[in-house]
């Protein structure tokens, strides 16, 4: 399977960024599955402008509901309307920022799947809870909680002290959570859960990509800040194993 490599902008880019963004993309050759998750504004944009590509598109976010008095949120069925067919949830910056249980995130992704998204769902630790070996109990935690029995979609394993940080955990590290994770999901999900695609992210860089990609279990990466420039997010692409 090729590998997966999402693109979280978070809260960044502009419209007038979209089209020069898309055609780079568009025109570069490599082995991966790119995924681009823009800011909700800038999806019609984007799926304007990679139409006919292989190149997908997801959001940010979604609502457990599907419409209603909800202000400032934004439906599954609408992402999926206007061209997403990904959406990350449970980010940590979500769960910090808005205080999302992994309840809450169940429920967002029961109403993703229902609107016909592939939930891109995260799991990981903070540095405190690493240092006090606690890392592999709280994302297994998670797992339980935040996937609905049901479950189909993809996994993130991101250590939330690399966020954003320019830290990265081990190598082996890494190899360690993602076959602990696939445990964890053969546990929960049988078969099916060997199947579920795990990315790593946290500080996923055009010079450690290839090492991490490599790795057993790991299927792709979730890329917050390196992927604002296209060409970082293309030479991380570039580091993806070949099929
Ligand atoms: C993220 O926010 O999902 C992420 C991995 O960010 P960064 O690559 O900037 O560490």
């Amino acid at each position: 399977m090729r590998s997966i490599i999402a693109g979280n902008w978070k809260m960044n880019g502009t419209l007038a960024g979209v089209a020069g963004y898309a055609a780079s993309l568009k025109a570069a050759d490599h082995n991966a599955a790119l995924i681009v998750c823009p800011p909700f504004p800038l999806l019609p944009a984007f799926a304007a402008a990679l139409a006919g590509s292989a190149i997908a598109l997801g959001a940010q976010d979604c609502h457990a509901r599907e419409a209603g008095a909800h202000t400032g949120d934004v439906a599954a069925p609408l992402l999926r309307e206007i061209g997403a067919a990904y959406v990350i949830l449970g980010h940590s910056e979500r769960r910090a920022d808005h205080g999302e249980t992994n309840a809450d995130i169940a429920g967002k992704v029961a109403a993703a799947r229902a609107a016909g998204l592939i939930p891109i769902v995260c799991v990981g630790e903070t540095e405190s809870q690493r240092d006090a070996g606690e890392a592999a109990e709280i994302v297994r935690t998670q797992l339980r909680h935040s996937l609905p029995a049901d479950f189909t979609g993809i996994v993130a394993y991101e250590p939330i002290w690399a966020i954003g940080t320019g830290r990265t955990p081990a190598i082996a590290d890494i190899t360690a959570m993602h076959a602990g994770i696939r445990a964890d999901l053969t546990a929960q999900f049988g078969d099916a859960g060997g199947k579920i695609p795990i990315l790593y992210g946290g500080s996923v860089k055009p010079d450690n990509a290839a090492a991490i990609l490599a790795l057993p279990e790991v299927g792709g990466a979730l890329v917050g800040g390196a992927s604002l420039k296209p060409a970082d997010f293309l030479a991380i692409a570039a580091g993806a194993p070949s099929v």
